[in-house]
């Protein structure tokens, strides 16, 4: 059944200087349901030239009325946002659960977390301040935090409303004017939310969305001498080119690009308060999330419990299209149904130890069925690379040494977490782990948007969410007079 989307704004046009219009070019990228490969519409096919404009807009926003606005102004802008969202928040719901194919409630939750974060950046646009320095005698030293200018960000399509919550929330806060290049596979929300941020009185060009293909709007986006900041969120590939890109105009970039996230239950580990977090933080989003807990080291002594509670679960999981609002939707794509389903076929000489099920057949949505592995030796390609699918694998381990030095031997270092009653380890594997966050008996906080979020090694640097992301999109200037 083609599914009606009920869409208050036209998912054709880009909005670029406060009015929607056609890309330059007028063709349209075809608008998939993953959960029954229909199409179910269409959108803007953006490309350089529509990118230039969005970019001039965005510096006469700059030069205009958003230039000067004051930091309460901004806040204020942002809390009269979040309430225009959160007045749609069942609207916005879904449309990402048909866009993306998340189940509803999942993707209630993420228009929850955009409120939040606009309420979040909103509370503190006005309380980002410089410093003084104490100096020579004479010397009056002081700092202040300005806005980059044009900031450009590129949005993949698993996490649309928070990643755009977390990105334009906080660069819009300290005054940027904001190009966003949403993902192709997914960006009806993206345009509801540049819509709602019109009715909320944003000045024109201070938010302008072009849609449109990665290797053209995205890299024009990147590319673009203009440009002061780039946020990146996507794959490592794709980081690397965005990264080279913004290399060549000297501008910085902050790249968040996934991960290969465990979770480690020591012998000590409260199984029945764990046992949530260690099934849901794998398949939530069908697993495309990157912080998605993909391995699940367990030491050797509660091997076998932890190894059939988990597969308890996962026989209960069930499978189907986003809008019936079951535990897993479809993935994004069929290519990304290809990738998984690759990677399963390369775990054929794993144990398999559960599998979830589909309460209809399948049809022609994009699944494929959450799948629990045991017994994985750490150097497996189902251990090492990132799945992006509902797909994780138990791995043993004796000792302390053993544990972290399995949870640091991926590529990538972007959450971990800690199951243990044992204070001093805590504190000490805290230490020793190498990822952007670390949870202490729970996984991912709620998602908190104050904290602080980013990657080491090939998850990507900088740091989005919370404060310091206020801090990611200003330039620090100091300023010292002397005055004898
Ligand atoms: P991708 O990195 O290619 O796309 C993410 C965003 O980047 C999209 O908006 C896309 O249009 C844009 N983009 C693509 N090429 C670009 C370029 N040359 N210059 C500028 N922007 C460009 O990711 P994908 O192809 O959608 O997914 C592939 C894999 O990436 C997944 O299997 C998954 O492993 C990973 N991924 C990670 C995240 C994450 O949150 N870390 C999100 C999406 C995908």
């Amino acid at each position: 059944m083609t599914e009606n989307l009920n869409l208050w704004f036209d998912p054709e046009k880009c909005l670029i200087a406060g009015k929607w219009i056609s890309c330059a070019s007028g063709d349209s990228l075809p608008l998939m349901n993953p959960s029954n490969g229909e199409r179910i519409g269409a959108i803007a096919r953006g490309r350089a030239s529509d990118i230039d404009a969005a970019v001039a807009a965005a510096h006469e926003a700059r030069k205009g009325d958003w230039g000067r606005t004051t930091a309460a102004e901004r806040g204020r802008f942002l809390f009269r946002l979040g309430k225009l969202v959160e007045d749609r928040i069942e609207d916005l719901a879904r449309i990402e659960a048909l866009d993306v194919g998340k189940p509803l409630k999942q993707a209630r939750n993420d228009a929850v977390a955009l409120v939040r974060y606009l309420e979040f950046y909103g509370g503190a646009a006005d309380k980002l301040h410089g410093e003084t320095i104490p100096y020579l005698e004479g010397y009056t030293v002081y700092t202040l935090r300005e806005p980059f200018g044009v900031t450009g960000h590129i949005v993949p399509w698993n996490y649309p409303m928070q990643i755009i919550g977390r990105s334009v929330g906080a660069a819009l806060a300290v005054g940027n004017a904001c190009v966003l290049k949403p993902a192709e596979d997914a960006c009806l929300t993206a345009l509801a939310f540049a819509d709602l941020a019109r009715e909320a009185g944003l000045p024109e060009g201070a938010l302008n969305v072009v849609p449109g293909l990665g290797s053209e709007a995205g890299a024009a986006l990147t590319a673009h001498p203009n440009v002061q900041h780039i946020s990146f969120t996507g794959s490592v590939a794709t980081g690397v080119q965005v990264q080279m890109a913004a290399a060549r105009n000297v501008v910085p970039v902050t790249l968040e690009l996934g991960g290969k996230s465990p979770q480690i239950f020591f012998e000590d580990g409260d199984l029945e308060a764990a046992l949530p977090f260690l099934v849901n933080a794998g398949i939530q989003n069908a697993g495309q999330t990157c912080s998605a807990s993909s391995r699940i080291l367990v030491q050797r002594s509660r091997l076998a419990e932890v190894a059939e509670r988990m597969a308890e679960k996962y026989r209960a999981l069930k499978v189907g299209p986003a809008l019936a609002d079951l535990d897993v939707g479809p993935l994004i794509s069929a290519k990304q149904q290809g990738i998984v389903s690759s990677f399963l076929d390369r775990g054929a000489d794993l144990e398999k130890v559960a599998e979830g099920r589909f309460l209809d057949a399948p049809g022609e949505g994009n699944y494929v069925k959450p799948t629990l592995f045991a017994g994985v030796d750490p150097s497996h390609v189902l251990a090492r690379d990132e799945i992006f699918g509902p797909v994780q694998v138990i791995i043993p381990f004796d000792t302390e040494d053993e544990a972290t030095a399995i949870a640091n031997g991926t590529d990538y270092g972007l959450v971990a977490s800690i199951w243990t009653r044992d204070g001093a380890r805590q504190m000490r594997m805290a230490k020793k782990i190498r990822t952007g966050q670390v949870f202490i008996n729970n996984y991912g906080a709620g998602g908190g948007v104050e904290l602080p979020f980013g990657g080491m090694g090939k998850s990507g640097h900088g740091r989005e969410k919370g404060f310091e992301a206020l801090y990611g999109f200003t330039s620090l200037k100091t300023v010292a007079a002397y005055h004898g």
